[in-house]
């Protein structure tokens, strides 16, 4: 570790703000003289969270259709230079276990392995880790970076802006990164909570409230998008795989629609219940909870046996397609990631360097570029990171 006065006589080749997944993912591949600048006590405490503590690295069929961006096509050069068996192939050369999931979906066993051998990396190639040290500001001065942190002014040929997005401040995000871009004058897409759950309107809350911590699998459609997966009510509203996909694709005012029986015609099943079955929640028992179905079908009485045909069609056309605005998403707190961020027309698609800032380059989600579930976030970190590092090694 150096001292503040090694540090304000170095001349690093590259600083990179962030020691979160691309950042680290950058610095380990390439071998020149870096600094890493992280906040946290520690490097990649996000990454040793992630996928419930196992890291969900990446996925087997990654492409660029995996990815939301105002820009489609920027992502497609770094997924074509860094591909999921690129990230396999350095777990085995560090003999570490992984596993393939539903949906490709690829796991660690600990993510602790996956941020050890990150650190291990970045260090073999020339690193210089300063944890617990804050980035306050970035200058040009003299062609080089100057970025003022907590431990004094460091200096660099080359910045890297590895800060992450908004999502999970307790886990050091900050919006640091997007004060220094805008700093540099560059477009901003609108940022918003993404792969988070949704909250009911003040109508539904009370309503929906006693389901809090019941699960079940559901097909979730908004604008024009459906997810058939695990929906999980909470206190406020819905969560769960189908609600976080979902919400990639959610903006306030528009309708969510729940299919609470999605491989079922609700109306011809329950015609054919009506003479067996003399409520609804008899009719619905062993396919949703009594629970569920009195909430569902709230104000409507539960005499299937006799009830009128508008009735019937009401509550086939909730079970089916439950609509509702919802109040809002669980915010930055609870989402996974960031949705927006740098305009990425702003940045060369196979370097990540900023086109009007020669010698700043901007990686991972503090770009205009958000994964689905299932590994697609990690696995754009390693791919910026690593097309990054690519272009930096070139640079002397
Ligand atoms: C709980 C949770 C679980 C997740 N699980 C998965 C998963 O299993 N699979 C998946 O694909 N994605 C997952 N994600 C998303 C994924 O972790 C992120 O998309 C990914 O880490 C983004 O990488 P990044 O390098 O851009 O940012 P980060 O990994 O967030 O790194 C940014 C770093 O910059 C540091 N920083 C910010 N500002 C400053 C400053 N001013 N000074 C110094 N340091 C600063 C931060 O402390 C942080 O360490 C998960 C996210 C969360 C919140």
């Amino acid at each position: 570790m150096s001292t503040r006065n090694e540090l304000q006589n170095t001349v690093f080749h590259t600083a990179i703000l962030g020691a979160g997944a691309s950042g680290l993912m950058c610095a380990g591949s390439f071998d020149r003289s870096k600094i890493i600048i992280e906040h946290n006590a520690k490097p990649g405490v996000k990454v040793s969270v992630s996928g419930g503590g196992n890291c969900n690295f990446s996925n087997r069929f990654v492409s660029a259709d995996d990815y939301l961006s105002q820009n489609k096509h920027f992502c497609k050069n770094a997924l074509a230079a860094f591909k999921p068996q690129n990230f396999l192939d350095l777990l085995t050369q560090e003999n570490i276990r992984w596993e393939e999931r539903a949906h490709g979906q690829l796991f660690a066993f600990g993510a602790a392995n996956i941020v050890r051998m990150l650190v291990r990396r970045a260090q073999k190639a020339n690193t210089q880790i300063l944890a617990n040290t804050q980035a306050l500001d970035v200058r040009r001065e003299n062609g080089l970076f100057v970025i003022d942190t907590s431990a004094g002014p460091v200096r660099a040929q080359y910045l890297v802006l590895a800060c992450g997005g908004l999502s999970f401040p307790s886990l050091g995000a900050a919006a640091f990164g997007i004060k220094i871009a805008q700093k540099f004058g560059l477009n901003l897409i609108e940022q918003r909570p993404a792969l988070a759950g949704l909250t009911f309107p003040k109508e539904l809350r009370e309503r929906f409230k006693p389901l809090a911590g019941n699960s079940l699998k559901a097909a979730v459609s908004c604008a024009k998008h459906t997810f058939t997966d695990q929906l999980l009510f909470t206190h406020e509203g819905v969560s769960g795989p189908a609600v976080l996909q979902t919400s990639l694709y959610w903006t306030a005012g528009q309708p969510v629609k729940v299919n609470f029986l999605p491989e079922e015609d609700a109306l011809a099943f329950l015609h054919t219940q009506k003479n067996i079955a003399k409520t609804f929640t008899a009719a619905l028992h062993g396919k949703l909870s009594a629970k569920i179905v009195k909430a569902i079908l709230a104000g409507l009485p539960d005499d299937l046996a006799n009830a009128p045909r508008s009735v019937l069609e009401e509550a086939a056309r909730r079970l089916n397609g439950f609509a509702f605005v919802p109040a809002g998403t669980s915010g930055y707190t609870r989402a996974e990631v960031t949705a927006g961020g740098v305009d990425t027309r702003e940045i060369n698609p196979s370097t990540f360097e900023v086109r009007r800032v020669p010698g700043l380059y901007i990686i991972g989600e503090m770009l205009d570029v958000t994964g689905r579930l299932g590994g697609f976030n990690l696995h754009w970190a390693w791919s910026s990171g690593f097309a990054a590092a690519q272009a930096l090694e070139k640079k002397f």
